[in-house]
């Protein structure tokens, strides 16, 4: 037995301390456990991190107490948060925080606790009748409830009897009635009805899918799986049965899934699989409330639940023994967080893999180029699913010249001739479209004819959109707004423009064209109620909605037979972004929204509105070509060794003053450059693309290198170099940056 346990404490000192283990505390110490622990003069809380018999110091000091029942980190895990802190040179103690939810941390005990009354003696009818004549009406009628409806939760029994507590305390001192405290479960889905499903009979690529999936999770050094299937190949059945498989074999199953893809559709889809024992499913994801959070992940912990399905920090759901991890979607940045620390929930996923010694699937119709590379050259298992369920077909891309538009009639309006002859002919035929743009809002900006004045967001460096339901200016980086002017704040003509259009805009221009049509927008402006969501998309299901207009929101996961139009309003500032992967992202976009057209019987149609209609990443999405667009975009970032061939770390300073940012900037270049092998590219520093937010400015250096190790030590080593950093001026690192 240890007697020596290494504490993480809550100060964020980024080390370990080393306390001894009491007798009475030995058995109960485990790693993850959370402790109290003397610290000066006070005692403060902490995680056992590590354990050990031997300690460099003479004397320590006694762990004081032990928090819980049970160790909240399972070894692995642990494991895993020691890793994110060394590969993303994170602080530790944030990194062991980061892999519990905010409220399981805080609460030892959390869970909510009802009065429930139910009645004493089983025989009540009697014993009621006996002593009917001393009750009051109100007592009279709390019993009789009872008598009805069984053991009740005290508030439902006072609402059903109409009366306050105190004729059941009344009852229960005469001793007719029992109140105990239970805990009761919150239950993130109470009140929706889900019917199981059987295993569906497998296409024939699905079938050898499974199989190689199967194989791979069997096998004595697990693999990862890079599943390559086209929209509507059906992966997710393929990953319902490789679940059934780890069940099976008495093992969890971990299901990440981009947050805006975790629809009620998709959660709904794994529940109704296992739904002979709903309790085995958890989900795990930001529109929990914080009770409802406490209660799944501890009905993980405790092993009720064995397959959790959840956004990004799902990764580090405390299941026992996972048989396999699935990560949906997994070429999607938002697996990359953007606060310290800042790792790919993809990446770790591979890595818990490697310490669960379980398979690990990731799932997409577009892989990002670092998985497809992997794959490639043999480190990942590549397994593909060309064609769609039945064999239906792909949907038809075309590509609209928006430009032509303009010239045929001198007059360009928001949409083309031809989509709106497609929406009209879906209309008549009762079937069913989506409108894709990715700009919530009315318009793009503000603008005066007379002056060029523009409406910039004061605190950062872009322009405001036009909210128009709500006369506002807003930006969508900070949040800041204010009322939209009548007249031009430099010269004060009335005459506004506003130019580039958002969803708010094109709801409105879409209702004057349809009158009759049911249109409906999803975007986050309208989906801030908590089942908004739901609601919406249930409308479209049963059909209640012709046309449903939406950003990304409407682009991922979603499964409507009934979809038969697809229509994408100008992608074009997409791939004007100072992005090296705003290609990548903008085919990948494309792709998947034209995978949301034809999913039923009918074959479906997708209308692409461009200025740039020859860029290559429209071209080949067009033609559905991924390996060709893989080919041709790989080839430039060879050329100028981007990600996939090196790894990149994206350094940014920010502060209030400019110059301050950019001295200090210079100074840690000059340091890296000491630093630094010929094996590591430095960038010169740079204003970062957005160069200001929330009134601050950014600066950027940039390192490339094959191997991420090669440029965490002298990124380390420059850090510290720089004695005094001015006080003002903060840096972040991000290792494998998603975006710059
Ligand atoms: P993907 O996630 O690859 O886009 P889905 O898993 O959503 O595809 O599957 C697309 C549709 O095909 C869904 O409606 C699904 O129920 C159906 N489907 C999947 N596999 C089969 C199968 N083997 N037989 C019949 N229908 C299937
Ligand atoms: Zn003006
Ligand atoms: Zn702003």
């Amino acid at each position: 037995m240890s007697r020596i346990a290494k504490v993480a404490v809550d100060l964020s000192l980024d080390r370990e301390f080393d306390y001894q283990i009491p007798d009475e505390l030995v058995s109960t110490v485990e790693i993850g456990s959370r402790v109290s622990v003397p610290f000066g003069h006070r005692h403060v809380n902490g995680f056992v991190v590590g354990l050990a018999d031997e300690s460099d110091l003479d004397e320590l000091k006694p762990i004081s107490q032990v928090l819980g029942e049970k160790s909240l980190i399972t070894e692995p895990v642990m494991e895993l948060a020691r890793w994110m802190s060394s590969y993303y040179l994170a602080p530790f103690e944030t990194c062991v925080r980061s892999v519990l939810p905010a409220i399981v941390r805080r609460k030892s005990r959390g869970e909510k606790k009802q009065l429930t009354v139910s009645l004493v003696n089983s025989n009540a009818k009697e014993a009621g009748n006996l002593i009917c004549e001393d009750l009051t009406d109100k007592q009279r009628a709390v019993f009789q409830c009872l008598e009805k409806n069984g053991t009740m939760l005290l508030s439902e029994l006072i609402a059903a009897a109409e009366t306050t507590a105190s004729p059941v305390k009344s009852l229960e001192k005469k001793g007719l009635v029992h109140i105990s405290s239970e805990s009761v479960y919150r239950d993130p889905h109470a009140g929706v009805e889900i019917l199981k499903t059987a295993p569906l009979e497998l296409m024939p690529e699905q079938a050898v899918a499974l199989e190689k999936i199967v194989t791979a999770m069997d096998a004595e050094k697990p693999q990862t799986v890079l599943l390559h299937g086209v929209t509507g190949s059906g992966k997710t059945e393929v990953y319902l049965q490789a679940i059934s498989h780890a069940l099976e074999q008495g093992k969890g199953a971990i299901v990440l899934v981009p947050e805006i893809a975790l629809t009620p559709q998709t959660v709904d889809r794994f529940r109704a699989r296992f739904a002979d024992k709903p309790e085995r499913v958890a989900v795990l994801h930001s529109s929990l409330a914080d009770g409802e959070r406490y209660d799944e992940w501890h009905r993980i912990r405790s092993g009720e639940a064995t397959i959790v399905i959840g956004a990004r920090s799902a990764l580090f759901a405390p299941v026992k023994n996972p048989g396999l991890i699935v990560v949906d979607e997994e070429h999607e940045p938002t697996y990359k967080q953007d606060e310290t620390p800042r790792y790919s929930a993809r990446d770790a996923a591979v890595m818990r893999g490697h310490r669960e010694n379980c398979a690990v699937v990731l799932g997409s119709a577009t892989p990002a180029l670092e998985s497809y590379c992997n794959a490639k050259n043999g480190k990942y298992l590549y397994v593909d699913m060309p064609s769609r369920v039945d064999d239906r077909r792909m949907p038809e891309i075309r590509v609209v010249d928006m430009r032509l538009e303009g010239q045929r009639d001198g007059k360009r309006g928001l949409f083309s001739k031809e989509l709106v002859f497609e929406i009209r002919a879906r209309l008549d035929r009762a079937e069913q479209t989506m409108i894709f743009l990715n700009r919530r809002g009315f318009s793009a900006s503000l603008v005066c004819p007379a002056c060029g004045y523009v409406s910039e967001c004061e605190h950062c460096s872009v322009k405001r959109t036009y909210h128009k339901a709500r006369h506002r200016l807003i930006c969508h980086l900070c949040g800041d707004e204010q009322g939209a002017p009548d007249r031009c704040p430099e010269c004060g003509s009335p005459e506004f423009k506003y130019s580039g259009a958002g969803t708010e805009k094109i709801e409105e221009v879409m209702a004057k064209l349809f009158p009759k049509a049911n249109i409906a927008r999803m975007d986050s402006d309208t989906m801030r109620k908590k089942n908004a969501h739901r609601e919406i998309l249930s409308k479209f299901r049963v059909g209640k909605i012709d046309i449903l207009i939406g950003t990304q929101m409407i682009a991922k996961g979603l499964d409507f037979p009934n979809v038969t139009l697809v229509g994408v309003v100008n992608p074009d500032h997409a791939l004007h972004m100072a992005d090296f992967r705003a290609g990548e992202r903008v085919f990948q976009l494309l792709t998947q929204v034209a995978g949301r057209a034809g999913r039923g019987q009918v074959a479906g149609e997708v209308l692409v509105q461009t200025y740039t209609p020859h860029h290559p990443a429209i071209q080949f999405a067009r033609r559905m070509d991924f390996e060709g667009f893989c080919d041709q975009e790989l080839e430039f970032r060879k050329e100028l060794f981007y990600p996939p061939y090196s790894h990149l770390t994206c350094i940014t300073l920010r502060g209030k003053h400019e110059s301050q940012v950019e001295q200090t900037c210079d100074l840690l270049w000059q340091c890296l450059e000491q630093c630094v092998s010929s094996d590591v590219m430095l960038s010169p520093p740079v204003p970062a693309p957005i160069s200001r937010v929330r009134g601050e400015y950014r600066w950027q250096i940039l390192l490339r290198a094959e191997k991420t190790g090669e440029m965490t030590r002298p990124v380390r080593r420059a850090v510290a170099a720089i004695k005094k950093w001015p006080k003002g001026v903060r840096c972040t690192i991000d290792i494998d940056a998603a975006s710059l």
